[in-house]
């Protein structure tokens, strides 16, 4: 079948930057599995996924807009260490997860204190053009549950 609105896809993916430099990739763990239309992955990827199929491999280049957001300014904020998620010690430069209103989401470390940090809250890839090189592993229609949950269930079912 072919991916329309609510399939459950897995894909494998290979992320590079502009120099084609590899910045993720999945081919060494899981695929990763999204629901079609629910805007679960980046809008740029998931409308560039739809109407392919089971081993299909193809490349696309998305501009900031279409993929991690473009950079905005006054962005950067100081967090307590203790604040960050996964014990982390962290060295400038650094990808880390901090807890916000909107939920946990990644942020680039600028300076380090003794007791905070101060961090970028833009997404590590905001204001770049990006290519990602995705190999389609599975298409399937989702399940009742996952449409009203609006999210794919893997192996082991809800997270929630
Ligand atoms: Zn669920």
């Amino acid at each position: 079948m072919k991916i329309e609105q609510d399939s459950v896809v897995r894909f494998h993916y290979r992320l590079r930057d502009e120099s084609g430099e590899e910045v993720e990739q999945s081919h060494d763990g899981e695929p990763n599995i999204y629901m079609h239309g629910h805007r679960g992955i980046t809008p740029g990827l998931e409308a560039a996924l739809t109407g392919k199929e089971v081993g299909d491999v193809f490349s696309v280049t998305l501009s900031p807009e279409e993929g991690f957001g473009v950079r905005e300014e006054g962005r950067e904020q100081r967090v307590p260490i203790k604040h960050l998620m996964g014990k982390v010690k962290p060295k400038i430069g650094m990808v880390v997860s901090i807890q916000t209103d909107m939920g946990p989401r990644q942020a680039v470390v600028l300076k380090v204190g003794k007791f905070n940090v101060d961090v970028d809250t833009n997404h590590p890839l905001a204001g770049k053009t990006v290519t990602f090189d995705i190999e389609i592993i599975e298409v399937r229609e989702a399940v009742a549950e996952e449409i009203e949950h609006g999210h794919p269930h893997g192996d082991v079912g809800c997270h929630q």
